[in-house]
């Protein structure tokens, strides 16, 4: 047997072990923090805009503008897989960017989704919906390991967000989408 003071001392140094307190991931700075007051209604959730979802690259926005990163995630896709919109907006952008096409989709609050490389079957001043058909993929996204790749991003204003927020995945929370008027 131990003597006493000695087992004292292995329960105490268990206890230390054990009581080290887990350290909470901060949110992005900058960022605002928030749970979601209530659930959107319906019309105004976000969904995936390729099916099956298979994420290849995940958002890792650069510390500094000009420095690389990844401004948003990498989606597997088959060759010519339709792209849906994630949300319900406008298209306000819908054309060919240095020899890629690209959608960009405005939502309230702020919010615009854009997507590429695909080719757009809609135009600029379009209304959608959540799923409303945008085009299809084009392959050719640096570092796509899949046939192809939507590289899927998420603004609001200058500052690129991790669009998996919009299906409560991300690594921060957005203000609640229902706070403000369109
Ligand atoms: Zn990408």
């Amino acid at each position: 047997m131990f003597p006493p003071a000695l087992v004292i001392l292995i329960i105490a140094g268990l206890l230390a072990a054990t009581a080290v307190p887990v350290r909470a991931v901060p949110p992005l700075p900058g960022l605002p923090v928030g749970p979601f007051a209530e659930p959107p209604p319906a019309s105004e959730r976000f969904e995936w805009p390729v099916a099956p979802p298979r994420v290849v690259l995940l958002f890792d926005p650069p510390p500094l503008p000009w420095l690389p990163g990844h401004r948003g995630v990498d989606l597997a896709a088959g060759p010519s897989a339709v792209i849906r919109a994630a949300g319900a907006g406008t298209v306000v952008y819908a054309g060919v960017v240095a020899g890629r096409g690209v959608v960009s989709v405005a939502h309230r609050n702020g919010l615009r989704t854009t997507y590429q490389p695909v080719v757009a079957a809609v135009a600029a001043g379009d209304t959608v919906r959540s799923g409303t058909r945008l085009g299809t993929v084009q392959p050719g996204h640096p570092g796509c390991p899949a046939a192809a790749c939507l590289h899927w991003g998420l603004r609001r204003g200058d500052v690129y967000l991790d669009p998996l927020v919009l299906l409560g995945l991300g690594r921060v929370r957005l203000l609640p989408l229902t706070a403000t008027p369109p």
